[in-house]
């Protein structure tokens, strides 16, 4: 089986250098179980400054990012070729598999109007060979990039941030430990929160007693069958006082009545 691959387009490569060579990730990753490869988006850039960014059309505050340089880029690594290949050209290169607004491989632009990342899309996304993570920043990207070289668009939640870097490692954690071979032991992602729907329930290790906080009785009885349901059924309540929404029951009534 080959290793799944994970192309990420940045400004600022350096920054995945702790992420991507750290703990199970890196490891991953060191022993060609995981092809991750991080590109610097000024390597598609032509001019003296290895500009990324412009002034918006129509005026405003902030900086674009250029459709021309993100376009280049990825269609340099879509197809494995090197940034000269496709840097400041206005037509895509000869003989080019993937192309900007054609086939092309599943490729996440990371914003926040996208589709809210969650379990569900990781697993989605865990069943896919190759990805490429697009991270924005400055305050905007031109539109052309959303339609022609985004196949999806993606937000890790409801809130800004300083550029897209956070996001694409938040979803190259969650993605990858679903993949076999990743996590040390395989048995743990199917048996965590979100696996089956509910919140995972409560574990202890030791000390037995701590400041007069013990550990429930029935962890300690040798009865597989009673811890089984013992968690099954603390699962359950942590959702459902925690989490309702998972169980499609409605948030429980503030307790001042909402009144603020
Ligand atoms: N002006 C943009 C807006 O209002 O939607 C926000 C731009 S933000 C400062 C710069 C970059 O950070 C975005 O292009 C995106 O790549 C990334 N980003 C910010 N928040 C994000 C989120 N919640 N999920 C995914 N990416 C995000």
């Amino acid at each position: 089986m080959t290793a799944p691959r994970i192309d990420i387009l940045t400004i600022f490569p350096g920054w995945f250098d702790g992420p991507l060579t750290t703990s199970l990730l890196g490891r991953a990753n060191e022993d060609a179980r995981l092809d991750l490869r991080v590109h610097d988006l000024r390597d598609y850039t032509t001019d003296r400054h290895r500009s990324v960014d412009d002034a918006p059309y129509g005026g405003g505050a902030g900086m674009v990012m250029r459709a021309d340089v993100l376009t280049a880029a990825a269609e340099a690594v879509w197809n494995d070729l090197p940034p000269e290949a496709t840097a400041g050209r206005t037509d895509p290169p000869a003989g080019a598999r993937f192309v900007a607004g054609g086939e092309r491989p599943r490729t996440i632009l990371l914003t926040p109007r996208g589709r809210r990342f969650d379990q569900a899309m990781a697993r989605e996304l865990a069943a896919e060979d190759r990805l490429v993570l697009l991270c924005g920043r400055y305050e905007g990207i031109d539109e052309r990039v959303h339609d022609l070289v985004a196949t999806d668009e993606v937000s890790i939640g409801d809130y800004v941030l300083f550029g897209g870097e956070v996001a694409a490692a938040v979803i190259i954690e969650a993605v990858t430990r679903l993949r076999p071979g990743i996590v040390g032991n395989d048995a743990s992602p199917a048996d965590e929160s979100f696996a089956d729907g509910l919140l995972e329930y409560p574990q202890y290790t030791r000390p037995a007693d701590l400041r007069g906080h013990g550990v429930p009785e029935v962890l300690s009885s040798g009865d597989h069958g009673a811890v089984a349901r013992w968690r099954h059924d603390q699962a359950l309540a942590l959702t459902r006082s925690r989490r309702p929404d998972l169980l499609g029951e409605p948030d429980p009534p503030c307790a001042d009545g909402g009144s603020g």
